[in-house]
């Protein structure tokens, strides 16, 4: 008999942990998970170490420091002229993970009905199960992933609660135009349902493409929750440090699920982010533009490995397809093939679906040096003899 819960138990191990420990064991370039080389911002490290040398190290406030608060409604302002009450609308989390589940927790009854769009970053259907919520997935599909309008219109009924959406998108690197926004938030309003945006890429957008908020949309103020995370603003993905701007009613709702489910989120790294999101413009244009340098540099790489590689509009992630590389195996097999042999890790593609999906499509991540881009590069070249 399962010992555990059942919801829970049917996941297994996530998709992350099994390819960065698998990456590990071979000693292969880890372009699988998606976290960044070296060590953030040295002035935002330094102002969370001197906060836990001379500072704060005991629980703070509930909903987060009270200048963290401050500078993430700054931010709101300053980004995307969306004005936000700091002491209402503004809540701390551990993480964007965290928010997604104080969310999904503090506003799911059991028997509504989730929205979610595949492929999906991989936290978002267990809790929505372990919150008693009915997942609706439609599936976006290559090469452009566009919203597929009707699919989604037949998705909504009078049971529909929540709608998750996700741009920057995860893993397929699409950023929602704003005629796709604008189809949802038409939608939203027709069922009278809510909207949880995941925007942790919000600074990581490459080119002509442009991240809008959903809440900055006519009508979306009071139905949207907008999540942000520090770790990818700041590079700095141990942190765990998420940020979620709501109007108050929505916010009364996760804060009752936070405070059971971490509370607090420490407080030296709350002042650190406090610190860096008072950086100027300059700082958030040129973490995109290098990191939009080492998109291309890897899009080239496995170009000349034979893969093709899909549109990258944002975020830490490139899609490639492998088909022409002559591998004959799915792409799990093909990512523990890589690893294996090349060095090189990436994530299959499959593990972003609701349902067991059989694709030849894998992520790569980018937010890495140019000598280590460099040198997985090399390695894959090498292995299939490019
Ligand atoms: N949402 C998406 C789409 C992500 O890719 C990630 C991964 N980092 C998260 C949420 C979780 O962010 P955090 O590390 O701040 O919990
Ligand atoms: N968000 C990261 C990714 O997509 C992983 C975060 C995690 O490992 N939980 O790679």
């Amino acid at each position: 008999m399962e010992t555990g819960n059942s919801v829970l138990s049917s996941f297994g191990t996530t998709i992350f942990e099994v390819m960065s420990r698998l990456s590990d064991a071979n000693e292969a370039i880890n372009l699988g998970q998606g976290f960044p080389d070296g060590n953030g911002p040295p002035d935002v490290v330094n102002v969370a170490v001197d906060y836990i040398k001379n500072g704060i190290n005991q629980y703070p406030p509930m909903l987060g420091l009270p200048a963290l608060r401050k500078a993430v409604a700054s931010c709101n302002a300053r980004f995307y002229d969306l004005q936000t009450d700091w002491q209402t609308e503004v809540l701390i989390t551990s993480g964007a993970t965290e928010a997604l589940a104080a969310c999904l927790f503090g506003l799911i009854e059991p028997g509504d009905e989730v929205i979610l769009l595949e492929p999906l970053y991989d936290s978002y259907l267990p809790i929505v199960l372990r919150a008693g919520g009915v997942p609706k997935c439609v599936r976006l599909k290559p090469p452009n992933w566009k919203l597929p309008v009707e699919e989604l219109n037949n998705a909504f009924n009078n049971r529909t609660k929540i709608f998750l959406l996700n741009t920057p998108m995860n893993p397929c690197a699409k950023v929602f135009s704003l005629k796709e926004l604008q189809t949802i938030s038409r939608l939203l309003q027709k069922h009278n349902v809510f909207a949880i945006c995941d925007e942790v890429y919000e600074h990581l957008v490459f080119g002509s493409a442009e991240h809008v908020p959903l809440i900055t949309l006519p009508n979306m103020r009071d139905r949207c929750i907008r999540i942000g995370s520090a770790g990818k603003t700041f590079s700095l993905t141990g942190w765990k440090v998420g940020y979620v701007t709501a109007s108050s009613h929505l916010l009364s709702c996760i804060k009752r699920a936070h405070q059971f489910l971490t509370f607090t989120t420490p407080p030296n790294l709350q002042a650190g982010v406090a610190f860096g999101l008072k950086k100027s413009n300059d700082y958030f244009c040129s973490l995109a533009s290098e990191l939009q340098c080492r998109r291309d540099q890897l899009a080239l790489g496995l170009e000349a490995c034979g893969m093709e590689v899909l549109r990258c509009e944002g975020t830490y992630f490139i899609i490639a397809d492998y088909e022409a590389t002559g591998f004959g195996g799915n792409d799990k097999e093909f990512c523990r093939y890589i690893t294996e042999k090349a060095r090189v890790s990436a994530i299959p593609l499959s593990a972003f679906y609701c349902d067991e999906e059989i694709t030849k499509h894998i992520r790569f991540c980018f937010c890495k040096d140019e000598e280590t881009i460099a040198t997985a590069i090399l390695r894959l070249k090498r292995h299939f003899g490019c």
